[in-house]
This record gives C-alpha cells, sequence and structure tokens, in this order.
C-alpha cells in the first residue's frame, strides 16, 4: 500500500535529519527534492553554463542524467556518471542553486522526474519545498518544519563544525530564504498541510513526533 510522507520546510529547519530519520526507522524509501536542483547547479558549474541564461541552464538539465540514491542512510547522488553526494553540498552551490531553482521549465522537468521517482517507490519519505503542494500533494502526510532563523543558524554552525565562519553561515541561510522566496512562501502552511515548529525540539523528539503522526 502506497506511503508518501512529504515534508517542506525552509534550510536548517532540520528536515533532511528527520525525513532520514524516519524513512530509516519506518523502512521506507528517502528523496531529497533539493539534492535534485543542487545536482543541475553542479552540472551547470562545472560545464561553465551561463547562469544568467535561463535557457542554458534548462538546456544543461535536460541533458543530465540523475540517479538519485533512496537510501536513508547512504543516499548518494550521481549526474552523468559522476558522484556528486559530497560536491552538491558545496557552499559555492548552495550559492548558485536558487538561480537554477527559479526557473520554471526546470521546476517542472525535475517535478516529472521526482513524482516517476516516487510512484515507482510507492513508500518513500521525500523533502523539499514544494513537495506537499505540488509534487505530490496526495501524499498521505504532509509536513511543513519551520525554526526559528536563529536556531536554524545555530544549527547549521554545528552541523558545518567551523568549517565556515559566522558571516557565512548567516549569509547562507538567510540569503536563501529571500532568494527562494519565490518558490515557496513558509509563513502559513497549505490546507492539509501540518506545521510543525522543531526551534525547540530535538531531533528524536521531531522523528518520534513524525512517526505518531503517520497514518496507521
Ligand atoms: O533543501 P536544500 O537546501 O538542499 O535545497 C537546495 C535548493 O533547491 C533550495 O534552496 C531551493 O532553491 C531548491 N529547491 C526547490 N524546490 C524543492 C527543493 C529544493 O526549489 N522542492
Amino acid at each position: 500500500r502506497e506511503l508518501v510522507i512529504a515534508i517542506d520546510g525552509p534550510s536548517g529547519a532540520g528536515k533532511s535529519s528527520t525525513a532520514r530519520g524516519v524513512a530509516a526507522r519506518l523502512g521506507l524509501d528517502y528523496l531529497d527534492t533539493g539534492a535534485m536542483y543542487r545536482a543541475v547547479s553542479w552540472a551547470c558549474m562545472v560545464d561553465d553554463v551561463d547562469m544568467t541564461s535561463p535557457d542554458a541552464m534548462l538546456e544543461r538539465a535536460r541533458g543530465a542524467e540523475l540517479l538519485m540514491g533512496l537510501d536513508p542512510t547512504d543516499p548518494r547522488v550521481t549526474v552523468d556518471g559522476h558522484d556528486v553526494t559530497a560536491a552538491i553540498r558545496e557552499p559555492v552551490i548552495a550559492d548558485r542553486v536558487s538561480a537554477v531553482a527559479r526557473v520554471i521549465p526546470i521546476r517542472e522537468l525535475l517535478t516529472g522526474r521526482m513524482r516517476n521517482i516516487i510512484a515507482a517507490s510507492g513508500r518513500i519519505v521525500a523533502e523539499g519545498r514544494d513537495v506537499t503542494t505540488v509534487v505530490w500533494p496526495t501524499a498521505q502526510l504532509r509536513l511543513l518544519m519551520v525554526a526559528d532563523p536563529v536556531e536554524r543558524i545555530a544549527r547549521r554552525e554545528a552541523e558545518l563544525a567551523g568549517a565556515a565562519g559566522h558571516e557565512r553561515v548567516v549569509s547562507s541561510i538567510v540569503d536563501r530564504d529571500r532568494k527562494d522566496s519565490t518558490v515557496s512562501r513558509f509563513g502559513t502552511p497549505a490546507e492539509g498541510v501540518t506545521l510543525l515548529d522543531t526551534t525547540r525540539l530535538g531531533l528524536d523528539e521531531v522523528i518520534a513526533a513524525v512517526i505518531a503522526m503517520v497514518p496507521g
């Protein structure tokens, strides 16, 4: 029987850790839709694609063979045969990814690929910005995870363990909220989407809360 858990939210709200934890605990697949936008950004970067040209970015996206690993304990991402799992986490990708994500035909292309992956799996936790609203609005559980920006910045800093300065982390969170505001607004959840504020919750508490909401 189909079980799709859709989790949206801004960067640093705890989506990925939560989605992976829930998928691992329930034996479900895991899809990181943001990684698909990041992978296209990586492909554009290595091919020196003009990031001011939506057509050039779209052409590169169309030609990119994305392979998304669905194992929540080790979700590997491959583009045209290159394992880019680590490379797409670099700040240089975070800086560029919103430019890719703003191109509507690229969104349509990737949304189609996401739907194919989710349909083929049938039992999956998918996370991103518009999974609850656009990619898979019929998910059995739809969540919008939010957290105070100060808390999101602190978490990202802890995750990076000092690899990036405070200013760099602040700008990566705050700038991306602003750049992404054309594709997603996180004030109010869409109808049927449950708001989960994780500001004062630890990861284990959030995972437990999500699992408790999964329909029997
Ligand atoms: O989740 P993550 O921060 O890795 O996402 C990277 C970027 O991909 C976001 O900043 C956003 O621009 C884009 N994105 C999107 N729609 C999604 C997932 C991610 O536009 N469903």
